[in-house]
């Protein structure tokens, strides 16, 4: 959905979902619904907004450690490791963690997804930066057993490992050689393209072997200076390309019309404060992103395919919850409620090639469903900072109901509400 067709949410009020074995049959209005169907099971949700489950297309889900410490002082605008050093700190981390650690912290960090709406994840390699280590980050997420539907990437090219810096081309060389194996595990091949990642040149050399193999490709682009990371991505006919923070005009334009998925991250301009200044810098009045609004409001307008992430990673953007995601977009680039649904749901599922599966309440899709603890799509947005899921439905089942004792009334949201 793009332009201002992403302003036009298609709401049914006193709507109703017909299930069968996990695929949606039918969807409108309630009473019409009810008496054609006869179902085993009516999950009543008067009074309730229900959404398709949301669709987190970026994540780094499989990691050791925190870096609260550096961001600690990296927010008072004290010195700390750069970018590169904050992921060689979790990357370190990572190599020290057990496999039955990260698997265990894995199903934790889908558990919190799913209880925050989201029904389906990818989740990148990229802290292991050897092949052993990557190797043995895609064996954890394809052993994992859990109702979210995780996709998985390799991203072997994330950052250049310190140990081969001078030696850039054995590098590539040896996320190449990987490719087989990876292909295996992984759908999608992520390459960074960025200043602390790899150079167009490189990332071409990465990306032509990945696709020989059948990789579709995602892009970390131009999130550190402008890399020609998004030219890259609609150059080779990428699934999307993520961060954009300093995208050029050109590639705005490029994006328009393009099937690459423009993926805009609100949790890491949020985390890393791009919008507020910092106390301490000689250029303090002025934030590092100020025009991140206004040049992702030209990317939405121009027709572009725009979805949101929470980029999920200890360093950048530690939130595992997309309803937050949902409301930083509002706050931070100014996204409407119309929009901002979209680009969590059909636009997301899209830019993982799966938006004839998940992604929207249509007929023969999966029963992926939010149901909400509010009346309506704008208070999700509205509202922040409590997690506002009643319940989720995975291809048709409950798998999540949220806790009684802690959950809001109803009446705080509906004051008709009455007890039933
Ligand atoms: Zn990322």
């Amino acid at each position: 959905v793009r332009g201002a067709d992403l302003n036009r949410p298609e709401l049914i009020a006193d709507g109703a979902v017909a299930v069968d074995a996990g695929r949606i049959v039918a969807v409108g209005d309630s009473t019409a619904l009810l008496d054609r169907y006869d179902g085993e099971r009516v999950v009543d949700a008067s009074g309730r907004l229900v959404t398709p489950g949301l669709v987190d297309p970026h994540t780094h889900l499989v990691h050791g450690g925190t870096r609260h410490e550096q961001w600690g002082r990296s927010i008072l605008g004290l010195p700390t490791d750069s970018l590169r050093d904050g992921i060689g700190d979790t990357v370190r981390k990572t190599r020290e963690a057990s496999s039955e650690e990260l698997h265990r912290d894995l199903l934790g960090r889908l558990d919190a997804m799913l209880a925050h709406g989201t029904t389906t994840v990818e989740t990148k390699s990229g802290y292991g930066l050897s092949a052993p280590a990557e190797r043995r980050l895609l064996d954890v997420v394809d052993s994992v057993r859990h109702p979210v539907e995780v996709v998985s990437t390799y991203l072997g090219a994330h950052v250049m490992p310190p140990d081969f810096a001078d030696r850039r081309e054995a590098y590539v060389d040896q996320v190449v050689a990987q490719l087989p194996e990876a292909r295996r595990f992984a759908e999608f091949c992520d390459i960074c393209c960025d200043p602390v990642g790899f150079t167009p040149d490189e990332c071409r050399r990465i990306s032509a072997a990945a696709q020989a193999l059948g990789f579709k490709i995602r892009v970390h682009g131009d999130q550190n200076g402008p890399a020609g990371g998004a030219e890259f991505a609609v150059e080779v006919g990428a699934s999307s390309v993520d961060h954009l923070e300093y995208v050029s005009d050109r590639a705005i334009a490029m994006l328009r019309d393009c099937a690459t998925a423009a993926v805009l991250l609100p949790g890491v301009t949020y985390h890393l404060m791009d919008l507020v200044p910092t106390p301490g810098d000689p250029t303090w009045s002025r934030p590092k992103h100020p025009d991140l609004a206004v040049k992702f409001r030209r990317l939405v307008d121009s027709g572009a395919l725009v979805a949101l992430a929470t980029d999920y990673n200890p360093g950048t953007s530690p939130t595992l919850s997309m309803q937050m995601i949902m409301q930083l977009a509002a706050r931070l680039y100014r996204l409407t409620y119309g929009e901002i649904w979209h680009l969590s749901t059909i636009n997301a599922a899209a830019s993982l090639d799966r938006h004839d599966q998940v992604g929207s309440l249509e007929v023969g899709k999966q029963a992926d469903l939010v149901v909400w603890a509010v009346p309506s799509h704008e208070l999700v947005i509205n509202q922040f900072g409590v997690n506002l899921v009643h319940s989720v439905v995975k291809g048709g089942a409950v798998v999540h109901r949220r806790d009684e004792r802690t959950a809001l009334r109803d009446t705080e949201f509906w004051p008709e509400a009455r007890p039933r």
